[in-house]
């Protein structure tokens, strides 16, 4: 699971300082470091390990802090706070209309783990909200996407609208809409087609087809194994797409955590949900108080 490493390296640290009735600025000094090479090797983005061992330090040598009589446990209850903020406070929940149809538009990179999250919230949705969903086949590119996208769909009992390969996204967005009102199916989950890398063509489509279906959600799928790749992927879509929120899949492969940590500082987005198994309901919203608590122990 992620942040292994950097879970123990941050509560050896925490440990140090536990129990000590006077803390002193150089504790804190070299707490910070110890806390910053911890971030660094779990491969957080340095400028956000900059501004995160900034705001601690500033909290940790404040007067209240440092004259308490726990001032140990004031530091790490300052770090976990901290972790939470970075990891965006809250848990944010996925946008639903007030209005059906909602419209859910996944994107990302070929990979990522779109095809898999676009069943994983329509099972969900349907267990947790009682939405009925479909599935919309907009890949056209890789006709494995659409059989996969069948799949899923057979495996959770959800339909799915499928045009083949011949019919524009664009176009399959259209008639899936009106479909889906037909049908009166609540929830419209749109498959998206991923390429290897971020390109024109695959940007001028997902604009053409934000445009089309006004989603309520668009919903970035990124791998978080591929790290500070995964960061720098999350902040070209956010430019481009203006996402409203993120999936970080295949946490349970991760072991380093650092895209978890640096996404919400960099794009400004929050994380709504982390992937932790390949299978339906390995899903979960995302909680960045029980995730610092899980890093911190
Ligand atoms: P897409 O190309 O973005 O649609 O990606 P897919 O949905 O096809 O996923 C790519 C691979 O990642 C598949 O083998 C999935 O089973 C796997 N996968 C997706 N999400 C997770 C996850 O949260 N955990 C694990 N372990 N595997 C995942």
């Amino acid at each position: 699971m992620a942040f292994e490493g950097l879970g123990e390296r941050l509560q050896a640290t925490m440990d140090r300082v536990k129990s000590k009735g006077k803390v002193t600025e150089s504790d804190v000094k070299v707490m910070m470091r110890e806390v910053r090479l911890a971030l660094l090797e779990a491969d957080v983005n340095f400028k956000v390990v900059k501004q995160f061992i900034n705001q601690v330090r500033a909290r940790a040598l404040g007067s209240d802090v440092m004259q308490s009589l726990t001032p140990g446990q004031q530091v790490i209850k300052i770090v976990k706070e901290e972790l939470t903020e970075l990891m965006g406070g809250e848990n944010q929940k996925i946008n639903l209309a007030q209005k059906p149809p909602t419209v859910i538009m996944m994107v990302g990179l070929q990979g990522a783990g779109k095809t898999t999250t676009a069943g994983k919230l329509a099972l969900h949705l349907r267990k947790n909200f009682n939405k009925k969903p479909m599935l919309v086949a907009g890949d056209i590119y890789r006709p494995a996407a659409i059989d996969q996208l069948e799949t899923v769909g057979k495996q959770i009992d959800v339909p799915v609208f499928n045009l083949g390969d011949k019919v524009k996204p664009q176009e399959i967005a259209t008639k899936a809409l009106t479909h889906a009102k037909e049908e009166h199916l609540d929830t419209v989950i749109i498959d998206t087609a991923g390429r290897l890398h971020i390109d024109e063509d695959l940007m001028n489509e997902l604009k053409d087809i934000k445009e089309i279906s006004q989603p309520d959600e668009i919903m970035l799928v990124v791998d978080s194994m591929t790290g500070q790749d995964a960061v720098n992927v999350a902040e070209s879509f956010n430019d481009l797409l203006d996402i409203s929120g993120v999936t970080l899949t295949k946490l349970d492969g991760d072991t380093r955590g650092g895209a978890a940590l640096s996404i919400r500082s960099v794009t400004e987005k929050p994380i709504k949900f982390i992937g932790v198994s390949e299978k339906m309901d390995g899903l979960e919203s995302f909680h960045p108080d029980r995730m610092a608590q899980r890093i911190l122990g």
